[in-house]
């Protein structure tokens, strides 16, 4: 005879040992919740007007996130945004590596962290045709990172450009060609 819940030899009352404990224990034979892992987080935010900072505030802090060490500000993008895209990282607008305040993070490149400015001219520069306030890369990037489920404003905050931009371009108005394959164009990257 087996828990009626689950596949354990059964101990008393139609349920196995662990069952029976958790029905004891916590009233309920469901798995016991603790806090989030959000709120475990942010409850170890100090919290005031300027940065927010984590912990002790020495570095970036170090925080296990769904079963991985992450740096304390990854963590908050993730638990406000959901994933990091692939090939991006999160920046400090703040240049506070201990601060984890949702609206003074935002996603960057590598390329963006060691040479800022560099990348500030770049995406000025643009492409050819007068419309396009992307290169091509950047555009094909912007495809991919939407195609992963980043938003318009997100994008467009990343690449400096406004939000019609990113929206034209992700409804095929510009950049036609790029969008006719934006598999493989997410595949090239
Ligand atoms: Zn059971
Ligand atoms: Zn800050």
């Amino acid at each position: 005879m087996t828990c009626s819940l689950c596949e354990r030899p059964h101990s008393a009352h139609g349920f196995c040992g662990m069952h029976l404990y958790r029905l004891r224990r916590f009233g309920s034979t469901d798995k016991p919740t603790g806090p989030s892992e959000s709120e475990r987080f942010w409850s170890r935010v100090k919290r005031g007007a300027g940065c927010w900072i984590y912990g002790s505030g020495a570095g970036y802090g170090r925080v296990k996130c769904r079963g991985r060490q992450e740096s304390s500000h990854r963590v908050a993008w993730i638990l406000t945004h959901g994933q990091i895209p692939d090939g991006l990282i999160v920046r400090h607008k703040c240049d506070n590596p201990p601060c984890v305040r949702p609206d003074h993070l935002l996603l960057g490149t590598y390329q963006d962290n060691t040479n800022d400015a560099k990348a500030r001219r770049r995406i000025q520069a643009g492409a050819s045709a007068p419309s396009a306030k992307l290169t091509e890369d950047q555009a094909r990037l912007a495809l991919a990172l939407r195609s992963q489920g980043l938003t318009i404003q997100a994008i467009a905050d990343l690449f400096g450009v406004c939000r019609a931009t990113i929206s034209h371009l992700c409804s095929g108005r510009n950049w036609r060609v790029l969008r006719e394959t934006p598999a493989q164009m997410a595949l090239s990257l």
